[in-house]
């Protein structure tokens, strides 16, 4: 194929290459081990920027389009390229909709470390993740908000590459990413995209330069291809608030939203005053919501903020749950065991929660996959107690965990206190919240 020859000798493909590829992958027609030659060709020797966007079209292209026209405009989409707790999605959606901004989202399910939406609202009973395109359209007509799975009508190209990527060793290349990311953002029907590019141990991009570059290619290739996206860096270093696994988040989110300033979750056991990590998510929810206002010129962080804290975006997350099937009231029985791990080492303050770590904890307590066909428990987790900068004391609670079963929760202990790291009370490590960075 001399698609394949070309990328292995470093040369370019053409637009017409790369739309046989696409079609070819979506129909199957092409082989699984040619599709496998040319992605390791392609992770090896890279995609220049006018090839990155002529493969995001060729897969965008692979199958429908969501057609949002006469929907309410401004259109836009939200993404996070995954990371540990991360469950902005659940609070910035209705921020946004009660905004006046039309949400219309395809999500996926989790992968390794990094949760999925989808994996998070299949929490909840009777949330429906499985919307028709057609449900879809209606629903974000009738409310402003419609969130799905994704589904093989939608760029079924990139379904084919990812499951190969996956297996091959083809995963972390920034066009494949790129390409995957935007082509499922034009399908989906937006014309406005604004991305969260995480960054850190419990993200695909571990270091600040790693997700500059995919950054700086989301929005050149977006522009490539017309759309108007902006992509902003936000930290991953430490586990996004208090909660990680599916139903904790959920029930960590809908707290945000009910702005309970009391509660499980909000509860402080702490002798010093401090800043909860779920205060850390809340105000992160509210600078992307307030950023993706300014992006589609519907206000700032101060209407994101006032449309959260005056019960709106509470309201529009009732009228979502109850139309895709469920009760923001009702988040599902809690049966799991909680194990509380004491830090044992002396005072200090915290200057590493490491999220990798907090994140296989929870895969291996049953809350992530390995592989795409793992089933996983909905309600184990881990609570973390602390974020990086608060005082600790010895024997001071520090995560707690909810198992399956007493045995696996006192198994997660000790791995859960490898990844905190405590230093001298005298030295102030650099607390990162909020957007670090942003491209547009
Ligand atoms: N998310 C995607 O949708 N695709 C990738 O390739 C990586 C992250």
């Amino acid at each position: 194929m001399d698609t394949i020859a070309a990328k292995r000798d470093g040369q370019s493909n053409t637009k017409q290459q790369l739309e046989e590829l696409a079609s070819g992958a979506a129909s199957g027609s092409i082989p699984d081990y040619q599709l496998s030659a040319w992605l390791m060709a392609a992770y090896l020797n890279g995609l220049n920027p006018q090839e990155t966007a002529d493969l995001t079209l060729a897969m965008a292209q692979s199958g429908e389009r969501l057609d949002l026209t006469g929907l309410p405009k401004p259109w836009l989409d939200k993404h996070s390229t995954g990371g540990v707790g991360d469950k902005t999605t659940l609070v910035v959606l209705p921020i946004l909709a009660a905004c006046g901004v039309t949400m219309v989202k395809m999500s996926g399910r989790g992968l390794g470390i990094t949760g999925g939406t989808i994996d998070k609202l299949e929490s909840i009973p009777g949330f429906r993740t499985d919307l028709t395109p057609e449900e879809m359209i209606d629903q974000a007509k009738r409310i402003g908000i419609a969130l799905s799975g994704q589904t093989p009508r939608l760029a079924p190209a990139d379904g084919a590459l990812y499951a190969l990527r996956d297996v091959t060793g083809t995963v972390a290349s920034i066009p494949l990413i790129t390409a995957s990311i935007l082509s499922k953002k034009i399908a989906g029907g937006a014309d406005t995209v604004v991305l969260d590019v995480k960054c850190g141990s419990g993200a695909f991009m571990k270091t600040l330069p790693e997700a500059e570059a995919l950054a700086r290619s989301l929005v050149d290739t977006g522009k490539l291809c017309g759309l108007k996206v902006s992509a902003v860096i936000t930290d991953m270093d430490q586990p996004l608030g208090m909660a990680v696994g599916n139903r904790l988040e959920v029930q960590e989110a809908v707290q945000v939203l009910k702005n309970m300033s009391e509660g499980p979750l909000f509860q402080d056991n702490s002798p010093t005053p401090r800043i909860l990590p779920i205060h850390r998510f809340r105000s992160l929810c509210v600078e992307l919501a307030g950023h993706a206002l300014e992006v589609v010129g519907l206000g700032d962080r101060s209407a994101a903020e006032s449309t959260l804290a005056e019960g709106k975006a509470f309201a529009k997350a009732q009228e979502w749950f109850a139309a895709q099937g469920a009760d923001i009231d009702n988040l599902g029985h809690d049966d799991t065991w909680k194990v509380s791990v004491e830090y044992l080492g002396q005072s200090g303050i915290v200057s590493r929660i490491d999220a990798l770590t907090v994140g296989e904890v929870v895969m291996s307590l049953g809350g992530g996959r390995r592989a795409k066909s793992d089933s996983i428990h909905h309600g184990v987790g881990v609570l973390c107690l602390k974020s990086v900068g608060d005082q600790i004391g010895h024997r001071e609670s520090v995560f707690i965990v909810s198992a399956r079963s007493k045995q696996e929760g006192e198994l997660a202990r000790e791995r859960l206190l490898s990844a905190i790291q405590v230093d001298a009370a005298d030295q102030k490590p650099n607390r990162v919240t909020g957007i670090l960075r942003t491209f547009e």
